[in-house]
């Protein structure tokens, strides 16, 4: 059973696919209109969400299905204890696919194996957001005419952005991208992501703490909320939570055709004297998004009674091995197993097949 839960999940060409479909569903709404009737999809919402829930509902009821599911925690059983396999298990009786948000990391993952229908990662913790990444590769093919050959900055929180880890995984995938990391020091891009990801794939990038001089050799700027619900500590959020804050007047150093994109919501990082400058993208982010997941919906609902490529995972369990992750689902679900990949011979490293944290 084909599950998204990270955005390497699908190759180029699949990627290329799905924005086919999606342009093509712009085009022609009308010959989508009963493509998935007495189809059901299953809204868990673990976390709050106002954009992609109700994108994922809308692309469902677009295509002449139906929904189901909860937008509050509070409000399932696993405010009574129950796991994230026995509500996987449960929801796979009533629908034929999920989207699901849950603030620990791996959580879709776990999901994914014990539904027995496609389940779609709609945010797990501070480690992927697939959903978005597709929203956000299609503006840029929209805008740009592609994803190739492109300069793109990230601004703000890199650290626990995870919509900032799947889209540097995407465009991994294109030629010629070359990355800007823009953040305080305390907020920069994690080390496996720059070693495993940027470095691993050859793309040239550079780290620096100033939006003013990285602005005029973008392409596309990339900006994100200082994520509060992600620190330990909230003085050091107060502290660095306006680090960045892109106004009109700044963007006057900008390309005439850069793109600024930002996941939403924003808090202030975005002035909205900026919203009129035909170079704020980040509306039709919302849009293109919904038609992202109306295409990848679609797909997975027609591939669910194909025999999977290549069956299950490697992985390696020891009692040696633990994850370093306070935020992964095996934090709290006591029987699941710590489960590793290695990703690293050379120097021995081991990353949990749930979150990518490194073992301990
Ligand atoms: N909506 C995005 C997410 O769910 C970005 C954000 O919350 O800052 O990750």
């Amino acid at each position: 059973m084909r599950s998204i839960i990270d955005i390497v999940d699908l190759s180029t060409d699949e990627i290329d696919a799905l924005m086919q479909t999606a342009s093509d569903i712009i085009a022609d709404p009308d010959k989508y209109a009963d493509a998935c009737k007495r189809k059901k999809l299953a809204t868990l919402f673990f976390e709050p969400s106002t954009r992609t829930r109700l994108s994922f509902e809308a692309a469902m009821l677009e295509l002449g299905g139906s929904v189901i599911g909860f937008s509050d925690a509070n409000s399932s059983s696993s405010s009574k204890g129950e796991s994230v396999a026995d509500t996987a298990r449960v929801i796979g009786c009533y629908a034929d696919i999920i989207a699901m948000r849950h603030p620990r990391e791996g959580a879709p993952y776990i999901a994914s194996l014990y539904a027995g229908i496609p389940v779609i990662n709609a945010g797990d913790g501070g480690h992927c957001h697939p959903t978005q990444t597709l929203a956000d590769l299609f503006t840029i093919y929209r805008e740009k005419g592609g994803c190739n050959d492109l300069t793109v900055g990230f601004c703000g929180d890199l650290k626990y952005g995870r919509t900032v880890h799947s889209l540097i995984s995407a465009l991994a995938k294109y030629h010629n991208v070359r990355i800007v990391l823009i953040s305080p020091d305390e907020l920069r891009l994690p080390g496996y992501i720059k070693k495993e990801v940027i470095e691993k794939n050859g793309m040239e990038y550079v780290e620096t703490k100033s939006l003013e001089d990285s602005l005029p050799e973008l392409d596309i700027l990339y900006m994100t909320r200082v994520q509060r619900e992600r620190f330990e500590d909230l003085e050091v959020y107060e502290r660095l939570k306006d680090s960045y804050i892109l106004t009109a007047e700044k963007l006057q150093a900008a390309k005439p055709d850069m793109c600024v994109l930002h996941p939403l919501p924003r808090v202030n990082e975005i002035s909205v004297d900026v919203d009129a400058d035909p170079r704020a993208c980040y509306f039709k982010q919302v849009e293109n998004a919904k038609y992202m997941r109306m295409a990848l919906i679609l797909k997975l609902l027609a591939e669910k009674d194909e025999p999977e490529a290549d069956g299950a995972e490697d992985f390696v369990e020891s009692e040696l091995l633990k994850c370093s992750n306070p935020r992964c689902i095996v934090a709290v679900e006591q029987e699941l197993k710590h489960r590793f990949k290695c990703t690293d011979k050379e120097n021995g490293v081991y990353r949990c097949i749930y979150c990518d944290a490194k073992a301990k």
